[in-house]
């Protein structure tokens, strides 16, 4: 079936049922060893792995590693140019889950970034990244502690599907052309907007069906946190791109008010039911004027417009959500990007899950994972309907390669959310917990152990791996 790889002898294949995972208690994994720095985490991360897996089950469960080739390590084995190989392809189409270390981004051979790559390969849609403060780690912030946040990125839409064109590009320069004289004159809000001529061009599509899948998994993934941290924000732009992100936002709320009615209030709506749990007398307008600031100043169709949607909201969800019901659901609200940047780092601990499209969710991810201690801490998945990678989410770091030195934090916590998502909490747990004892005791990779106040000694990323192990208890 494999041109080049070795399947392990023993072990059984993981499947997938309604998006959902089935995993055997031998699984075969394959696994990316990665370029650069990969030589130096794939094995702590490997060990690590291991250990806590014989531990919490004391030989009952075991994983059953399958090294296949990505990146530059498989052009060694395949050939010039073949950094994603067919043998890798069927091996994570069949094994359904995969990890790997971070690739070079391919100079030629026609690939752009084999991470995005595989997303839309595999349709990985949901990229999830939890961002999460291991007491200890330096930090550039007072209080890290407080952000403990989620974040889903909608992966396979957005400007990231890479439909542009550079200047004077011929197919460019006919669009510019078409919307120019054709397409922008057609549509009266459009004015007399132009594109300049030489301008490169993207295409940025969100779709309602890439919108509300994402949103999908964000709410279960609430639906399984403890109840206060039960809350999806959509983070979108809206107010500038209505169509896109504006339109994000909204399939994101009706998504969660229909197909999670029964699980999920909305922020409005919370205000008007606590409205009138406050004042059960409350009138209509009284309602939609406390909702509503500058209610008195808008226009009688648009004040009618908000009284109209208070009562329906009274209407439809007062048995199910009044009587502080609604307290007890996943409360679903919105933030414009912009705003979100600032309140990650002012209001940190208002926030658990932040649902996003592609473009916002990444920058919006580093700088979450810079509050709790930088890029070497911070994991991240790739998950679809049926298979899932889980990556470190730092690149190839070539200047500390085959050093062992570097921190395999990111890789290995993303081993933690692949036990986890294989319904394997209890050695996930002992990672984290043996990592947390680790820093907390100051025994850390040379990246944190230079910011840490007074500095102290690094360890070696293997021995960082050891540190770990050795606090299982
Ligand atoms: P990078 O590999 O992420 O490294 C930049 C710097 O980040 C490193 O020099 C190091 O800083 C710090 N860093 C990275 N990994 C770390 C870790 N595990 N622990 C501690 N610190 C870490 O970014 P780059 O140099 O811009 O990119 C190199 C290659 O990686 C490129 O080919 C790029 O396309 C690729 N890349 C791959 C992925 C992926 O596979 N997911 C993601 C991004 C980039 P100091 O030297 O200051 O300590």
């Amino acid at each position: 079936m494999f041109d080049k790889l070795t399947v392990p002898t023993t072990g059984t294949k993981v499947t997938f049922k309604d998006g959902k995972p089935i995993v055997p208690d031998d699984p075969i994994i394959p696994f990316i060893r990665g370029d650069g720095t990969g030589v130096d985490i794939w094995p702590a991360t490997e060990k690590v792995i291991d250990a806590a897996v014989a531990k919490a089950y004391e030989g009952k469960r075991k994983i059953n590693w399958f090294k296949v080739y990505a990146g530059d390590e498989a052009c060694e084995q395949y050939g010039t140019f073949q950094y994603l190989p067919q043998d890798t392809l069927k091996a994570i189409e069949e094994y359904k889950i995969a990890i790997k270390g971070p690739l070079t981004t391919p100079v030629g051979g026609g690939i752009r970034s084999l991470n995005v790559a595989l997303r839309q390969i595999f349709n990985l849609y949901a990229c999830v990244r939890p961002s999460r403060y291991y007491p200890g780690t330096p930090s550039p912030h007072k209080n890290p502690e407080k952000l403990d946040v989620i974040i889903y990125r909608e992966n396979t839409e957005d400007i990231y599907l890479g439909i542009e064109w550079r200047k004077d590009d011929p197919i460019g320069a006919k669009l510019i052309n078409l919307l120019n004289t054709e397409l922008i004159p057609a549509t009266a809000e459009h004015g007399d907007k132009q594109i300049p001529l030489d301008a490169g061009i993207g295409i940025k599509p969100i779709s309602k069906t890439g919108s509300q899948r994402l949103v999908r998994k964000a709410i279960e993934n609430a639906l399984r946190l403890p109840k206060e941290k039960q809350q999806v924000t959509l983070v979108h732009k809206g107010n500038i791109m209505k169509y896109t992100e504006g339109a994000f936002r909204d399939w994101g709320y009706e998504l969660a008010t229909t197909e999670f009615r029964e699980q999920c209030v909305t922020e409005k709506e919370s205000w008007i039911i606590s409205n009138k749990e406050a004042d059960p007398d409350i009138s209509l307008e009284a309602n939609a004027r406390k909702i509503s600031p500058g209610y008195d100043a808008l226009t009688p169709e648009k004040q009618k417009q908000i009284c109209q949607e208070v009562a329906s909201v009274i209407d439809e969800i007062w048995a199910t959500h009044g009587d502080g019901k609604w307290q007890d659901k996943v409360m679903v609200n919105d933030r414009i990007a912009d705003s979100i940047f600032q309140q990650i780092q002012t209001r940190p601990d208002e926030y658990s899950i932040l649902a996003t499209m592609n473009l916002n969710g990444d920058y919006l991810s580093d700088a979450a994972a810079a509050i709790v201690g930088g890029l070497g801490m911070s994991p991240g998945a790739n998950i679809g309907d049926n298979c899932a990678i889980f990556e470190a989410t730092h690149g190839t770091a070539p200047k500390h390669a085959g050093l062992d030195r570097i921190n395999p934090g990111s890789v290995m916590l993303s081993g933690v959310m692949m036990l986890n998502f294989m319904g394997w909490q209890e050695a996930a747990t002992l990672i984290q917990q043996g990592l947390a004892s680790a820093i907390a005791d100051s025994k850390v990779t040379y990246d944190l152990a230079r910011l840490m106040e007074p500095a102290v000694e690094p360890l070696k990323c293997s021995e960082f791996a050891d540190a770990i192990v050795s606090y299982f208890a």
